[in-house]
């Protein structure tokens, strides 16, 4: 028996093995995509997404279109302007017609975010099962942020110094006497040994777990357009950055569409529309004569800005 028979795979080995075997085949192969398939990308210090699996590409999307358009389509010529056709007026179905399967590893307290997203098929590592890993995550002092004073769900300036090193000693030093507890809680030297589906509740959330996600990607552009937004927290918004990135090269028509649409573009109510209509024709709009409650000015000026 050699040795890497004898052993579990370490996860470059598992990699190296899944694309060392290329097959023919005759199902839609988007070639950005294949150069993502199995390499895991790694995101805060012991996370990572990867591509398992994929289905479609740009094609399938315009294909599924065409069955619903008929002749209608002939109007459109080319693959990129149906594309974005579809994106601008919300005809979300050919976007379904792609999926995708990732394998992502992530602290608890992230997966608790992501799980939101009830549109996907998750499957998670069992810590009933198996036993977790000693792996937290630990902020890098640069995200170790104060509490936002102006927006209770976001972060202020970063801390520094001693209240940095403070913050970062208490973060290890839990995690290692929670690790520590778990270990002790489950051994079997001389006892019983707690169930593992018991031990876990001690363990705090900055803890890692795993799982496989699929979705499709109209469901996964909702994903990004909330997490990949710079609004979303830090810690959810790396992996949907690392995801984008490989959207961008799996179909680069649907995603140039929804950078343009979704990502890039920004909504207006019909008091903003009306706020714009007025400055455009030489009106001075205020809050006062706007409409809009302080929060809505706030925000429309943000973007508009206050002229
Ligand atoms: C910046 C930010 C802050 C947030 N803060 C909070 C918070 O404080 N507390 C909190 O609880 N959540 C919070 N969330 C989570 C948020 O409310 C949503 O649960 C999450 O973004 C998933 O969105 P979704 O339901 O549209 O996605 P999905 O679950 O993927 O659903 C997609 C769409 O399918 C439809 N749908 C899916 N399932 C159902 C269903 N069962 N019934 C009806 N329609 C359905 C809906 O139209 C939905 O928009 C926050 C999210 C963000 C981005």
């Amino acid at each position: 028996m050699n040795d890497q028979a004898s052993r579990p795979m370490t996860p470059e080995e598992e990699i190296a093995e899944m694309r060392s075997h290329p097959r023919p085949t005759l199902r839609a192969v988007s070639e950005g995509m294949e150069k993502h398939l199995y390499t895991a990308q790694p995101v805060l210090d012991h996370g990572f997404v990867r591509v398992i699996d994929y289905m479609g590409d740009d094609a399938a999307i315009t294909q599924a279109a065409r069955v619903s358009y008929g002749k209608g389509t002939k109007s459109v010529q080319n693959d990129e302007g149906l594309i974005r056709y579809l994106m601008r007026h919300w005809h979300s179905t050919p976007f379904e017609m792609c999926e995708i399967k990732l394998h992502v590893k992530l602290p608890v307290f992230v997966a608790r975010q992501w799980i939101r997203h009830r549109t996907a098929n998750v499957n998670e590592y069992s810590a009933r099962y198996s036993i977790l890993d000693r792996e937290f995550y630990i902020p890098p002092a640069e995200h170790l942020a104060a509490q936002s004073v102006v927006n209770n769900q976001g972060r202020g300036d970063v801390l520094e110094g001693e209240e940095a090193a403070r913050v970062l000693e208490i973060l290890k030093r839990d995690s290692n006497q929670a690790y520590d507890s778990y270990e002790a809680m489950i051994s079997q030297d001389g006892q019983a040994g707690l169930a593992r589906e018991l031990a876990r509740m001690n363990l705090p959330t900055n803890i890692y777990t795993q799982w496989y996600w699929k979705v499709d990607l109209h469901n996964l552009f909702h994903f990004l357009r909330l997490r990949a937004d710079p609004h979303a927290q830090y810690e959810i918004r790396v992996y949907a950055d690392a995801i984008c990135e490989m959207v961008r090269d799996w179909v680069p028509f649907a995603y140039g569409a929804f950078e343009d649409y979704r990502m890039g573009a920004q909504q207006l109510s019909g008091k903003g529309v009306e706020c714009l209509k007025r400055r455009l024709a030489g009106e001075v709009v205020t809050q006062e004569n706007s409409g809009m409650s302080k929060g809505e000015w706030r925000e429309f000026e943000a973007v508009w800005g206050d002229a």
